[in-house]
């Protein structure tokens, strides 16, 4: 891949290249040993994110219809956790293992409260999708080798 600052400029039907970083015209050698080198690298990340938000915008869960309301305590304002978070995010996206939970309670990130802060709570939904994996997905041993984990030992 050549560096974001080569340019290709024509001049009386004439090519050269031309150095936007240091502004002038070079010879191909003097880019390749340059240590100023840049590369463009946004387009395969936007590509990723968008993926990405079109995967969290279908998030649905296999416990509840109701995405609008606290599935602990039934208060509005709610953030969509994905059971299985960090590594397994999009897992739980994929097989519906996502929750809705309040903001003031239970998933309360600005209060240090909820889901992310109480284990017992974690664990609980996260024994629940297990359970509900190796009842409607797969078996015991597709779901450690999805998820990498089997919480209903731990
Ligand atoms: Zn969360
Ligand atoms: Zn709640």
């Amino acid at each position: 891949m050549n560096c974001k600052n080569l340019k290709l400029r024509k001049k009386k039907g004439q090519v050269y290249l031309y150095c936007s970083l240091l502004k002038k015209v070079i010879n191909y050698s003097d880019c390749k040993c340059c240590e100023q080198k840049e590369y463009k690298e946004y387009k395969k990340i936007k590509q990723r994110t968008y993926k990405q938000q079109k995967k969290d915008k279908n998030r649905y869960s296999v416990f509840t219809t109701d995405l609008d309301h606290c599935i602990e305590c039934g208060r509005p304002h709610v953030n969509l956790h994905e059971i299985f978070f960090g590594r397994n995010r999009n897992n739980s996206i994929k097989y519906g293992f996502v929750i809705p939970l309040c903001d003031e309670e239970h998933h309360n990130q600005v209060n240090c409260r909820g889901i992310h802060f109480d284990s017992v709570l974690c664990l609980k939904w996260q024994k629940k999708g297990q359970l509900y994996f190796e009842k409607n997905v797969g078996s015991h041993e597709e779901f450690l080798e999805t998820f990498k984990s089997n919480y209903l030992t731990k």
